[in-house]
């Protein structure tokens, strides 16, 4: 699952304080992946690695959220935005009856989907009918009627004993029936066929020329994965919709599918079918299906954890240098940036009983003092940040000269780090924290 693969890409993005180019390519290539894996289809899964990575370069690293958090933000909004940018209801007619036709492969759901939607639409109010217009299968005509009983709503279908009825016909005496009887809604269930076929698709043709539905709904099996794409496309080149079904979500099927056609049809995905039951039917919810593509619940767990496990090792890291009086300036930014988001220090000055005494050192911690701060310390050598002690005059002054400050502040902060660094020893051998001695570094 891409929760695997990310796991050593996240563990080397944490902790970073800005995304480069090779984080986000590293990552990008776990996505990359793990939408194959979940059946997407590679002009598709290009696209929108493109489309991700150019988001994340262009993307200013938030002090609230880390890389990892980011990178995969980004990811979950681009999917949803693709699966659901353009959600919309059904368009119903203004001169009822609407008229709704299904179209798809043989076995991709059709006509149970006839019996949820009709379910569905009736507990809405509507009044819908099912027209049986596969004529194909000996059972078809029966199927529909078994499902339209279920549902509690009538079908109209051609009259046994008459051999093989012309399904365009049927289509159309179909629809004179709903008005008759002041059906608000019809639904026109079709043939479909194990591969797509021309006979199939001008019979398809001819029924929608028939009906002149409002809506077309193209019905495909969310388990077959790559073939969706050239499914979709013949359907969209040849009878055309307005929007499709995912079915049989209920199995195991990571649903690339749903991004495939998504992209390939520009057609909205409307409805997810998830089960045998009439019930098992509802709107389709473009959140749920990013999470299934990526996995993306086990991601978010697994960087909450990350993060968890990285702040315990962290504070356990400061607590360390802070009693064996070893902590250097570098920690002291670092601490000081994370006190913004209520970071480790604060919670460990609360938790040190004396740390009242500490007033003046968290005084600088302020707003205001923070800028300065941080562009002193980033003006100081790794050396001179790793060993404060070897800052002399000369240094303070080009310290204070590359960082646009005065020699006083330069003074001031050394002189508080110091102080701060040797309280924090001593509280800390006082109380026993780990490390706990004085130093004389
Ligand atoms: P049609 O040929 O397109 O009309 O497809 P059907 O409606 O006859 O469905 C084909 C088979 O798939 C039937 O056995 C259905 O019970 C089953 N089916 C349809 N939709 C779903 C679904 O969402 N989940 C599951 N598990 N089975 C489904
Ligand atoms: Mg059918």
């Amino acid at each position: 699952t891409l929760s695997d693969r990310l796991t050593s890409v996240l563990q080397n993005l944490r902790g970073k304080g800005r995304l480069s180019e090779a984080d986000v390519d590293a990552t990008a290539r776990e996505i990359r992946v793990a939408l194959l894996e979940a059946d997407v289809a590679l002009p598709v899964v290009r696209a929108f690695i493109a489309k991700v990575k150019d988001r994340a370069k262009g993307t200013e690293v938030s002090q609230a959220l880390n890389p990892a958090q980011q990178v995969v933000k980004i990811v979950n909004e681009e999917l949803v935005a693709i699966l659901g940018g353009e959600t919309r209801r059904l368009d119903l007619a203004k001169n009822p009856p609407t008229v709704i036709m299904l179209a798809g492969l043989q076995g991709a759901g059709k006509t149970t989907l006839a019996g949820k939607l009709a379910r569905w639409l009736k507990s809405q109010g509507h009044t819908p009918m099912l027209v049986a217009c596969d004529l194909q299968r000996p059972n078809a005509v029966t199927q529909l009627q078994v499902v339209g009983e279920r549902a509690g709503v009538p079908v109209f279908a051609p009259e046994p004993g008459n051999g093989v009825g012309d399904p365009v016909d049927v289509s159309r005496r179909g629809i004179d029936e709903a008005k008759r009887a002041q059906h608000d809604i019809v639904i026109v269930d079709t043939a479909g066929r194990l591969g797509v076929d021309e006979e199939m698709m001008r019979q398809a043709i001819d029924i929608r020329a028939a009906v002149q539905p409002d809506e077309v709904l193209f019905v495909v099996d969310a388990m077959i994965g790559q073939d969706a794409v050239n499914t979709a496309t013949a359907f969209r080149d040849g009878v055309g919709f307005t929007g499709v079904v995912l079915t049989k979500l209920d199995g195991d099927a990571r649903g690339g599918a749903a991004l495939s056609v998504r992209e390939l049809t520009g057609q909205p995905i409307m409805f997810a079918s998830n089960g045998e039951k009439l019930e098992d039917f509802d709107v389709f919810h473009p959140d749920r299906m990013a999470s299934r593509i990526l996995g993306m619940g086990d991601v978010l767990t697994l960087i909450e954890q990350a993060e968890q496990a990285f702040d315990a090792e962290q504070a356990e890291a400061t607590a360390q240098k802070l009693g064996s009086g070893q902590l250097t300036l570098e920690d002291f930014l670092e601490q000081m940036l994370a006190i913004r988001k209520m970071g480790p220090i604060a919670n460990l000055l609360g938790m040190l009983p004396g740390a009242g005494q500490m007033k003046d050192q968290l005084a600088m911690l302020d707003e205001k003092h923070l800028d300065r701060v941080q562009a002193i310390i980033r003006g100081m050598t790794p050396a001179e940040r790793d060993d404060p002690k070897i800052i002399n005059a000369s240094r303070r002054l080009r310290i204070a000269n590359g960082s646009g400050v005065k020699v006083s502040d330069v003074n001031e902060l050394v002189n508080r780090f110091f102080e701060a660094r040797k309280m924090m020893s001593q509280m800390a051998g006082r109380f026993g924290l780990p490390g706990g001695r004085s130093s004389n570094r």
